[in-house]
């Protein structure tokens, strides 16, 4: 990271405040560098005193930065600023303290807002259940193809609190945005905003749905061009409707449909944008094909109609649209296509973490033999399974949860076949995958879309697509 923006951060004298930096880890250590560079008296505080905080906690205390493991509950004595990791949650005793104490709680993301200098490169801000990632990378691809200067950041690569205080040069900032940084950043306004749909997720940590979804509204506040939201999800709409914005902002919609005035959809296989031509009642500027857009999914064609919704907003071209889509290729484990065996293709969506990821997922292909499973973090699984009941040919159930997939299988889909492989170590992916071949036919598609997080059997989501991906290509050897 440079320190050559960091000055004195809109005004705000940080010479001798006391900051307490709440947990450490991938936005506590930095947010705690920067402070202290600025001159604050930073304490950080964190629940853990495992060997690798403590190797952490030497790092900071090298550079004089005062750190308190193991107790992440009280309020340090004499705090006026709390700038806390985005996951911990709202009604943590320090917070409680904190808030008694009158003492303002920002997360990183604030903390970035706040330091911007005042010709900082606007925000172009992503947020959704799911689709973020992808949405804001695709954002940076036709921005870039505009010929601006920009980066996707946030919760991927590039760190907003980087991005914001680096050397590099910006003219626009595609902003992916969690529910738990939009929480914890009152103050953030971005030119434009995107909230691409609304399912429930993370809600032990909000509270309710309602709470989720009001953190997730915030991305609204105070836009100045353009609120896109989701025809297909009406809850994006309402957002939209409650948000205070600057006047003469536009909210402007995104289908799969025909688009009506002041909407970007879909007509014929073309992308096409009614809301920034002239006279949009009669007008409509193509975009791009359908085919543009990698992988040609519906879920990820709402993601590119986002996207581009994003891009014109700022007054990029019709052209850079489409070059930029063409130039975007997604990340890995997101319905990537492993391999063909056999005439049965094998596909990668490690990633649908959620029901309502696996949804659209399901919902790209016609004869699908599901591998589903893992851990469910309380979700339930009968409409998503009454969904896609048609278009199951099988089901594999793996990990710690697969009972409940299994049960709302026995209500939805009876005559569908489910082999419950009834192992949780890691190896049973790759029998998953064998029983998966088994059930296909040539046409289908093996789908791993789990529905659930790994961490039963796995590190993580890319894990776990890496011992499919293994899995499929023992099967072709
Ligand atoms: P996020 O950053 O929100 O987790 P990603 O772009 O990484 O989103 O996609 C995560 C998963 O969500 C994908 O693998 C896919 O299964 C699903 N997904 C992507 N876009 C959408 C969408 N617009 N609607 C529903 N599900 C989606």
């Amino acid at each position: 990271m440079g320190s050559g923006k960091v000055t004195e951060g809109q005004g705000l004298s940080w010479e001798g405040k006391h900051v307490t930096v709440a947990g450490l880890g991938v936005s506590g250590i930095p947010a705690a560098k920067v402070l202290h560079g600025l001159g604050a008296l930073v304490t950080v505080v964190n629940d853990g005193d495992d060997e690798r905080s403590r190797a952490q906690a030497a790092d900071l205390e090298a550079l004089g930065i005062t750190v308190r493991l193991g107790d992440g509950a009280t309020l340090p004595e004499g705090t006026e600023l709390i700038v806390t990791t985005p996951g911990w949650q709202p009604d943590k005793p320090l917070f409680t303290a904190a808030r008694a104490a009158g003492v303002p709680i920002w997360g990183d993301v604030e903390l970035a807002w706040r330091l911007r200098g005042p010709d900082a490169a606007p925000w172009l801000a992503v947020t959704g259940t799911n689709g973020k990632t992808t949405t804001v990378q695709m954002l940076a691809s036709i921005l870039k193809a505009g010929g601006l200067r920009t980066a996707a950041v946030g919760n991927i690569g590039v760190s907003v609190l980087d991005a914001v205080l680096g050397d590099e040069e910006y003219d626009v900032l595609a902003v992916e945005l969690s529910s738990y940084q939009l929480h914890w950043a009152p103050s953030v306004r971005a030119h434009s905003a995107a909230v691409l749909n609304l399912a429930p997720d993370h809600l032990d940590w909000h509270g309710s749905m309602e709470a989720y979804a009001a953190d997730k509204g915030r991305i609204y506040e105070g836009n100045r061009v353009a609120c896109v939201y989701n025809v297909a999800d009406k809850a994006t709409e309402d957002l939209v409707r409650e948000a205070d914005v600057e006047e003469g902002c536009r909210a402007i919609g995104f289908t799969l449909g025909s688009p009506g005035p002041s909407q970007l959809g879909v007509v014929d296989g073309i992308l096409v944008d009614r809301a920034f031509v002239e006279d949009r009642q009669r007008n409509a500027q193509e975009l791009a094909e359908v085919s543009d857009v990698n992988p040609p999914a519906p879920h990820n064609i709402a993601n590119a109609l986002a996207a581009a919704a994003l891009a014109r907003a700022f007054g990029v071209p019709a052209k850079a649209v489409r070059d930029g889509l063409r130039a975007f290729t997604p990340d890995a484990h997101r319905i990537a296509h492993v391999a063909d065996v056999d005439g049965v293709a094998y596909i990668d969506d490690s990633k649908a973490t959620n029901t309502h990821a696996a949804e659209a997922s399901l919902a790209a292909y016609e004869s699908i033999v599901w591998i589903a499973g893992g851990l469910a973090k309380g979700a339930t699984f009968d409409e998503l399974v009454a969904k896609s009941a048609k278009r199951l040919r099988g089901v594999v159930l793996i990990g710690a949860d697969r009972a409940l997939i299994r049960e709302a299988l026995a209500r939805h889909a009876p005559e569908v076949p489910v082999v419950d492989l009834a192992r949780t170590d890691t190896g049973a992916m790759l029998a998953a995958v064998q029983e998966a071949q088994r059930l296909a036919a040539a046409g289908d598609t093996v789908l791993l879309a789990p529905a659930c997080a790994s961490m039963d059997m796995f590190a993580n989501y890319n894990k776990r697509g890496d011992a499919f991906a293994q899995a499929v290509r023992e099967l072709g050897a």
